[in-house]
């Protein structure tokens, strides 16, 4: 193994990842004039080229570029995913960004005492010392399907919405997906428009849905912020009353908790429409209770329904995966999430900073502009990061 250790005393601020989170905090260092290094395990953009095919952003171009470069007007109001892709790579070249793609990082250790590096990232590559650490990997890392009775048994296809490429494998057959949440919804209106033979939409909660180009709600979202989340909540459900159907007559009530609410309880961010409601009164998308098991080839429903699909595609959800990254450090949740974010560092772990893990409704693209500036701020003036210039004890950093 060879070790690309930095000189004491040099050491970079290493980033993880090299999404929109990574380059923009390393974009935001160097205005700052933080030397960073990011290490990316595939390519810029790698979670990006993964996703479907249709894929856009369903965030206004807008307000979803980072900082220090616009996505040009060429790319429409709703950018493509490839044009995405296309755009994090320009990024990296305007803002002349050190990314070393192709170099996975297995596990983050600190270094006890002594002057340079206080982390250790351990690479495929060797060890590289680091004076901060950004970790950046995803909110979005690790496929999630749970843990349904039944679910090893199952005969038939299954995969996560994470490995759905195209709609047209299923032309001709029968698809039920799970969950509805924006993945889901999107899915289930292509496959329909695509030819599948049947397509269901199982759903636990009914979601709260707007019109897609209602998408200057990301805007709102972030003009609202400081308003009550009751206030929050009435307006949005009542712009969903005014500007689409009711769907209960065809299985989808009314969500009785607003989105603010919900995405403050659970995480979870409204759907914008992009052709599920007139798929679903059109009859092409039919919505059915929620997935309680499987037994052989059959899928069981919580109404006591069961269903025979030819697929099913689980739009489920992602987890971090950031236990293994971070062995013993103190600095996560019981579900897995860092504790702090942004600026913030933890008491048990200074210097090491979460970047893109959290979920507001201003829109991910819009955050990781807004935590790069912060983190960039708080690792430039953090006097105790500067090498040879540490403080002979405590930390300024609020757990
Ligand atoms: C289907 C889908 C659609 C979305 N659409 C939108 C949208 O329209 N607007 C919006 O604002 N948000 C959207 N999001 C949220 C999305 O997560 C963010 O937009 C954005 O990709 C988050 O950027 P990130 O850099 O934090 O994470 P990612 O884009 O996931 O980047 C993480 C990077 O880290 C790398 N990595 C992971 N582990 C390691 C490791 N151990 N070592 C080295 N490198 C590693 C990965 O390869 C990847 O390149 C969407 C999410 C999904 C799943």
């Amino acid at each position: 193994m060879t070790s690309r250790q930095f000189a004491t005393g040099t050491a970079p601020v290493v980033i993880i990842g090299a999404g929109p989170s990574g380059l923009a905090a390393a974009a935001m260092l160097r205005r700052a004039s933080v030397p960073s290094v990011v290490l990316e395990r595939e390519r810029i953009g790698a979670s990006w080229a993964r996703h479907y095919d249709h894929l856009a952003l369903h965030t206004a171009r807008r307000g979803s570029h980072l900082p220090g470069l616009p996505l040009p007007r060429r790319y429409g109001s709703w950018v493509a995913r490839d044009d995405f892709v296309r755009y994090l790579e320009h990024y990296r070249e305007h803002h002349r960004l050190q990314v070393r793609t192709g170099t996975a990082v297995h596990q983050v250790t600190p270094v006890p005492a002594g002057p340079g590096g206080r982390w250790r990232v351990h690479t495929g590559d060797g060890i590289v010392a680091a004076r901060a650490v950004v970790v950046a990997t995803g909110r979005c890392h690790t496929p999630r399907v749970p843990d349904w009775p039944g679910l090893a048994g199952y005969g038939g296809t299954l995969l996560h919405s994470a490995h759905y490429r195209a709609p047209a494998p299923y032309r001709g057959r029968s698809v039920l997906v799970v969950g509805a949440g924006n993945s889901g919804t999107e899915i289930a209106a292509a496959l329909a428009g695509a030819g599948a033979k049947k397509v269901w939409l199982s759903l636990r909660t009914p979601p709260n849905i707007l019109p897609r180009d209602v998408s200057r709600w990301h805007l709102a979202g972030r003009m609202t912020e400081l308003l009550p989340l009751a206030l929050r909540d009435r307006s949005a459900l009542m712009t969903q009353r005014c500007a689409l159907p009711d769907l209960t007559p065809f299985g989808v009530p009314r969500p009785r908790t607003g989105p603010f609410t919900r995405n403050a309880q659970e995480g979870n961010n409204p759907v914008l429409d992009h052709g599920f409601v007139a798929a679903v009164r059109a009859g092409r998308v039919q919505p059915v209770a929620a997935v309680t098991g499987f037994d052989g080839s059959r899928v069981n429903l919580a109404d006591g329904s069961r269903l025979t699909p030819d697929a099913v595609i689980a739009a489920t959800g992602y987890r971090p995966c950031l236990e293994e990254l971070l062995p013993g450090l103190d600095v996560l949740d019981d579900s897995g999430r860092p504790i702090v974010t942004g600026p913030r560092t933890c008491a048990a772990a200074p210097h090491l900073y979460f970047a893109g893990y959290t979920n507001l409704l201003s829109g991910a693209l819009y955050q990781a502009g807004v935590e790069a500036r912060r983190i960039a701020r708080a690792i430039a003036t953090d006097t105790t990061s500067m090498p040879r210039q540490r403080r002979a004890s405590g930390s300024n950093h609020p757990s």
